[in-house]
């Protein structure tokens, strides 16, 4: 079913050519023993058990999906993928960037960032699970008490256990100031927790020994709405002191969800009857501590959006160069064939260049995002860590929403590229495009994406972070500026800087007078902010290519001619964004909600 190479040749460009990933690591004490060699190494195995292990279960995990069994409430992940866990720990992948101090093998997130790309592209519903263990994993390392990481971190860090965040209830996902589970406190200081969540993935499942759910509950007499939420961990199985496994705790699924996709991903119903469970953090601060969790997942999923357009574009482009259809406008280009391959028409070259596009300019993106996260946690010098903890905060909701919302239309254009036969289940193509589409709702939809970037993270701060990053574009291109060769990729780079500064500017001056305004313009400004993103980016990798194309080496003419489509066909997405943003919230708004 298809094929699935990691591309091992790409992420190296991105880390050794464009970030510098080596020498920005030897700043870091803590990392900097990590060279290129370690690096591809890591990668290299990373491909094989991802193409090997994860891959061919993929299409059999949808077919198949999780089956649940309502009397004793477990469920079954699909054929192979309790093996493949168990290949997966035995191997130590889930330890990869873990803190040693608890069982881990310390590497950088870039490292491990990459990785999960790889995964995502085999087998994103398999990846779900792990996925969720690192999140939970990252909440209790910021914000366990020692006991807590003691007792719990080796288990998540050797992937004995895994993890899973229990926000949602039926009737409030997005505002979950709403919610309505509650805890009380035990004599012996823990709580008893009672509730229901829905949507919960892989609240259930029969591949780890354990599974800790970090739970959303109030507290008796807490503050209404977000401000009084507290956040517990609540064990299936209450530990021992010494780590073994006590009584099972009454958290339970009552059902799983039948979904559009990830269906190899169990979706559960959970219901907390007086469950167990220990505050993390401080009462009524939960969501605080959650975010921590949130924000490590809102990565993780724009990784899921670029793994699938990775994948999607690999199988696409074997199909385009093997079908054969019609012949080329231009004059026969097979002549030995009774008709030219499709990749010669231009508009199956544009949906191709659009999903390697997408692909390239995220892995570029998410590397450096991932990155940047490294130097936040590790950097000696504090005023690094504060300047790359602001892009993160801002890039965040960015990687979130723009990696997804391009890989629905990748793996879309990519299903387009096999006609009729895109839409068959047997080629796999459907189920990228239904994969992908999840990935644009949960961890916030990619509307709360948009409105978190324009409201919290550019006009509360006055667009200081905004203007931080934007510093380092104006940077390379007054260092490239002069350069005529590379004026295709600055002018229009220069161009979309500037807009952004007004177009925000405008923004924040309309929506001060009213904050519908704001809620109008955010979603096309998210896609307008990425847009100058993945310019920078693709600017930055033009210019290297520029330099070695004559080296021999095709990778960079490759590179360099998708920089040049990225710039023609996708960049002027950002004149009619622009002219959307500014059109203000009156035609939204002006209509009646019962003359809708
Ligand atoms: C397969 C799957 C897996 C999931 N996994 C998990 C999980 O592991 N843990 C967990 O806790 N949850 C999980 N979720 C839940 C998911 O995070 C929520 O579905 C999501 O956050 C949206 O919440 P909702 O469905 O209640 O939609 P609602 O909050 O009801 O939103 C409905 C629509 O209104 C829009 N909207 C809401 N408020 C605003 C606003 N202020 N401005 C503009 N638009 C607005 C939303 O963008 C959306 O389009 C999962 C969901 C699915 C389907």
């Amino acid at each position: 079913m298809g094929q699935y190479v990691a591309p091992l040749r790409d992420m190296q460009f991105v880390m050794h050519e464009l970030l510098h990933v080596e020498d920005e690591l030897k700043q870091l004490p803590k990392h900097a023993e990590i060279d290129a060699d370690i690096i591809n190494q890591v990668l290299e195995e990373g491909g094989k058990f991802t193409s090997q292990v994860l891959f061919p279960l993929n299409h059999s995990g949808d077919r198949e999906g999780c089956h649940h069994d309502k009397a004793t409430h477990t469920v079954t992940a699909p054929k192979g993928f309790k093996e493949a866990y168990k290949q997966y720990v035995e191997a130590g992948w889930p330890s990869l960037s873990c803190d040693p101090e608890f069982g881990g093998q310390g590497l950088p997130l870039v490292i491990n960032n990459s990785f999960y790309e790889m995964m995502n592209s085999a087998n994103q519903a398999w990846t779900m699970y792990p996925g969720l263990s690192h999140g939970a994993y990252e909440c209790l390392h910021a914000h366990g008490t020692p006991e807590q990481q003691a007792l719990y971190l080796p288990k998540l860090v050797s992937g004995e256990w895994t993890g899973t965040m229990c926000l949602t209830e039926s009737h409030c996902g997005t505002d979950l100031g709403m919610l309505r589970s509650k805890a009380e406190l035990q004599a012996d200081g823990s709580y008893s927790i009672t509730g229901s969540k829905i949507f919960i993935s892989a609240g259930e499942h029969d591949m780890s020994q354990n599974i800790i759910h970090l739970v959303l509950a109030r507290l008796p007499g807490a503050p209404e709405g977000s401000k009084g939420i507290s956040l517990f961990l609540v064990p299936k199985f209450l530990p021992n002191a010494d780590g073994s496994l006590g009584a099972r705790n009454p958290i339970t699924c009552g059902a799983i969800e039948e979904k559009m996709g990830i269906h190899g991903n169990s979706t559960c119903q959970m219901n907390l009857d007086g469950a167990t469970g220990w505050l993390i953090g401080s009462p009524h601060k939960g969501l605080n501590a959650m975010f921590v969790f949130m924000n490590a997942a809102r990565l993780g999923v724009g990784m899921q959006g670029l793994g699938l357009t990775e994948v999607a574009y690999q199988n696409a482009l074997v199909y385009a160069k093997d079908r054969i259809q019609m012949r080329s406008l231009s004059g026969i280009k097979a002549p030995d064939r009774p008709a030219d391959p499709i990749i010669v028409h231009p508009d199956v070259r544009r949906m191709l260049l659009t999903a390697k596009a997408y692909a390239e300019g995220a892995r570029a993106f998410c590397s450096y995002v991932a990155l940047q996260l490294d130097k936040e946690l590790n950097h000696p010098d504090e005023q690094v860590r504060k300047d790359c903890a602001d892009e993160v905060a801002l890039l965040t909701p960015v990687v979130k929403a723009f990696i997804t919302d391009n890989a629905w239309t990748a793996t879309s254009e990519c299903m387009q590229v096999y006609g009729g036969h895109g839409f068959i289940a047997e080629w796999g193509m459907e189920q990228y495009v239904r994969d992908a589409r999840i990935n644009m709702i949960y961890e916030g939809t990619n509307t709360i994406q948009s409105l978190d970037l324009l409201g919290r993270k550019v006009l509360m701060d006055n667009g200081a972070k905004l203007k931080k990053f934007g510093a380092k574009v104006q940077a390379f291109i007054e260092e490239n500026g002069a350069d005529e060769a590379l004026s295709e990729f600055i002018t229009p780079l220069a161009d979309l800087g500037d807009k952004v500064s007004k177009l925000t500017m405008e923004i924040g001056m309309k929506a001060f007078q009213n904050p519908d305004e704001a809620g109008a313009a955010a979603v096309p400004y998210l896609r307008v902010v990425g847009h100058l993103v993945y310019a920078y980016f693709f600017a930055q990798m033009a210019k290297i290519a520029l330099a070695k194309q004559d080296s021999g080496d095709k990778f960079y003419v490759s590179k360099l001619a998708t920089a040049r489509f990225y710039f023609a066909r996708l960049l002027p997405e950002t004149a009619m964004l622009i002219r959307q943003a500014r059109s203000g919230s009156g035609s939204l708004m002006a209509l009646d909600a019962d003359l809708f």
